[in-house]
């Protein structure tokens, strides 16, 4: 600690990022990144980009790409929001829908950043416990909060709950914001995208960070009615009005018009999750059903922390979370077919 940090400095607990190791041996399977690169057009749109547009400042309304996401999901560019990756927005989120004095609702194992905005912006929180099979419980989204944020499918569970279940909680808790965090919603899952007209109170986020192989670009989009747009617009012009570059936002559009190369690799990537959740199953391990591009597994005899350091030996990175009721699993990235033949042969040694 250092004198010259303010109280805020002092306070925080800081996300700790996943691993990116720079030794390219790797098989790297512990971020949650698609293991196929973007699609063609992509890369292009950002190289044309970069030969013409950066000597000027990005577009801060980012119109055409909300027009494109809008026409995408049939709603109006004014029920679009975009954020330098969904992080940012999640962000924005909590300072824009939540309030200091009122205790949101989050799930107690979930998406770590929560907890850090929840520190950083001063927003108290009540944990709902998770089943013992770590579904989300309905029952325990009725108690009164200021506010709910969770992930659909959760992670690093895999977990997904239909629509009716989102309906639920957003007829019980109309005069608060319910934010769905959608971050891996193409793998399997029905986005509650179809929700919005219905419910004032939803705010849907989504990333081209997974499904649409684009991490590194850092774009990240909010959905729903006008009103709470405009309230995250009033947040983002408050920190950086041009949080989206102009690379970002030329290279997003592909990524998004790209609907062929989207449904490929998606499907790939579903079917090799399918197909190794199966494989882990039949050497003993139990996996999490999951609608994600991962899977949370366990064995009943042998630690998480010790597969996961053997693994490692193997070069093989996953994630192992040293949290009580989830400190026996893994979290294991889908990648292609041929890394998740290897990590299955090494698997299959260890156990
Ligand atoms: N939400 C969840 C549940 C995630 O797992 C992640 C990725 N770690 C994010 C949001 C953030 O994604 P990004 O900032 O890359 O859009």
């Amino acid at each position: 600690m250092s004198k010259y940090w303010s109280d805020i400095t002092k306070k925080i607990d800081p996300y700790i990022p996943g691993e990116q190791p720079k030794d390219k041996k790797y098989i790297k399977l512990n971020t949650n990144e698609n293991p196929y690169p973007p699609s063609e057009q992509v890369i292009k749109a950002i190289q044309n980009a970069a030969n013409e547009n950066l000597k000027l400042y990005p577009d801060p309304t980012s119109e055409r790409l909300r027009d494109t996401i809008a026409d995408y999901y049939s709603l109006k560019k004014e029920q679009v929001f975009i954020g330098n990756g969904s992080d940012e927005i999640l962000a924005f989120s909590f300072i824009g829908f939540f309030n200091p004095n009122e205790p949101i609702l989050i799930p107690d194992i979930t998406y770590s950043f929560y907890k850090v905005y929840s520190n950083l912006f001063n927003i108290k929180y009540n944990l709902i416990s998770l089943n013992n099979d770590l579904s989300l419980p309905i029952d325990k989204f009725f108690i009164p909060n200021g506010g709910i944020i969770f992930p659909n499918p959760n992670a690093p569970t895999g977990r997904y709950v239909p629509l009716e279940f989102i309906e639920e909680v957003l007829n019980k808790n109309k005069d608060k914001v319910v934010i769905v965090d959608e971050a891996y919603i193409d793998f399997g899952g029905e986005s509650s995208v179809k929700l919005i007209d219905k419910y004032e109170n939803l705010l849907v986020i989504q990333t081209l960070s997974k499904s649409r192989s684009l991490a590194g670009l850092r774009v990240g989009f909010a959905l729903g009615q006008e009103h709470l747009i405009t309230g995250l617009d009033r947040i983002k012009n408050s920190v950086n009005s041009y949080t989206t570059d102009t690379l970002a936002l030329f290279g997003a559009i592909e990524a998004i018009k790209d609907e062929e190369y989207f449904q490929e690799t998606r499907r790939k990537i579903i079917d090799t999750r399918n197909r190794v959740s199966e494989e882990l199953k039949s050497i003993g391990f139990n996996v999490i059903d999951s609608k994600t591009n991962f899977v949370f597994i366990s064995h009943p005899y042998i630690k998480a922390e010790d597969i996961f350091n053997r693994l490692k030996e193997k070069n093989v990175l996953v994630r192992y979370f040293n949290q009580p009721r989830i400190d026996n699993f893994l979290r294991v990235s889908i990648g292609n077919d041929e890394e998740m033949n290897y990590f299955i042969k090494v698997i299959e040694d260890i156990v």
